[in-house]
């Protein structure tokens, strides 16, 4: 029986990569007796959202086998050696840039979320605040400060909120100056987070880009490979056109689209627990299955959650049973969609042997 539940496993995919178990040396141990199963398992801190569906994964591949009355599962985290992404130093294993049409629909909210979400589940994370001309990671985060040096003085060291790295060009300008940038001043400003910053090997590296359309998403594209996009919009109407436009700006620079997030969608009231959809309702998710991306969730309208960015305290977000879900939802559903790109990759299906 050891062999065919064996089996049974071994054609289960890695989620990060796709591969079968079989081929990953993933299952570290499958103990059968007395038709009980006990599986001591690998997974890769970059799908770690995604590790009790594993542990669930395996247990039903176990339990389907014949003769087995019960199976449980423990799956351990591990970090996994990431390579160097394009001609640059950043070693990353998933770039994802968060973008809007326009501005105050809670992108920056929703990418510090996402990256705190990923960061909670036990992947290796990094939040990059591209908005130049904007940036609110200081003050959505209360980590503020110039940033200096790292230990050997080659790199910039960053801030980091609860051990996760953090770069903005808010901790490089004081918080009263404009930046008034041109082109290639902002081409070479996104280099320089990218490169020159001490961010350690990343499972996920979150960009905080600008609203709208323009260089900085170009620059991006031409200095490494960007995994994907989350486009971040609001349920009403003239949000969604924005938001289309957004669209078409990743398409044309080949950025695959992995995410839309409606933000703001309905208001729970605290007295009466009554939803007031203020903004309308259903659109963007409408809007995402016509256009064939995957919808990641919805945030409602919160005042606490409001309250925490402006406070810097967007940890309390993930104590919060109102809030918290939606959040992690969000991550998990984007890992989930990136597990099943993975898995259908077709560098990994086996081929037919011929002849
Ligand atoms: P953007 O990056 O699109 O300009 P922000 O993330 O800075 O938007 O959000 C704009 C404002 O809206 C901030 O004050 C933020 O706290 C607030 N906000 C964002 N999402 C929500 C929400 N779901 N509920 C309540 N306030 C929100």
């Amino acid at each position: 029986m050891q062999a065919l539940v064996r089996a049974s496993l071994e054609a289960i995919r890695d989620p990060e990569t796709g591969r079968p178990l079989s081929k990953t040396g993933q299952l570290r141990t499958v103990a059968v007796t007395a038709g009980k199963v006990a599986i001591e398992a690998e997974l890769g801190t970059f799908a770690a959202p995604l590790k009790r569906d594993f542990e669930s994964e395996l247990v039903d591949a176990a339990r389907n086998v014949s003769g087995v009355d019960d199976a449980s599962a423990n799956v351990h985290l591990v970090e996994r050696k990431v390579l160097p992404l394009g001609k640059i130093s950043l070693t990353a294993k998933a770039v994802i840039a968060v973008g809007s049409g326009k501005g105050g629909v809670g992108k920056s909210t929703v990418a510090l979320a996402l990256a705190l979400a990923l960061k909670r589940a036990g992947c290796r994370v990094g939040l990059l605040d591209a908005d130049v001309y904007g940036p609110s990671l200081p003050q959505m985060t209360g980590v503020r400060g110039q940033v200096g040096k790292s230990e050997d003085g080659s790199k910039i060291a960053p801030h980091h909120l609860d051990g996760m790295p953090l770069m903005s060009i808010g901790f490089m300008v004081p918080p009263d100056q404009a930046v008034i940038w041109r082109g290639p001043m902002l081409h070479s400003a996104v280099t320089t987070f990218l490169r020159d910053v001490d961010w350690g090997p990343l499972d996920w590296l979150i960009i905080d880009l600008p609203p709208g359309t323009g260089d900085i998403v170009l620059s991006l594209s031409q200095q490494l490979p960007v995994t994907g996009a989350v486009v971040v919009c609001t349920p009403q109407e003239v949000a969604l056109i924005d938001a289309v436009k957004a669209v078409g700006m990743f398409r044309q620079v080949k950025i695959p689209l992995v995410g839309l997030v409606e933000n703001m969608s309905g208001f729970i009231c605290p007295d009466c627990n009554k939803r007031y959809d203020i903004f309308g309702k259903g659109g963007a998710r409408q809007y995402a299955e016509d256009a064939g991306i995957p919808f990641l969730g919805e945030i409602p309208i919160n005042i606490s959650l409001r309250q925490r960015g402006d406070s810097g305290s967007p940890m309390e977000n993930f104590s919060d049973p109102l809030v918290a879900p939606h959040l992690e939802r969000i991550a998990w559903n984007l890992s989930r969609h990136l597990a099943n790109e993975a898995a259908s990759r077709p560098l990994n299906v086996s081929l037919p042997v011929l002849g």
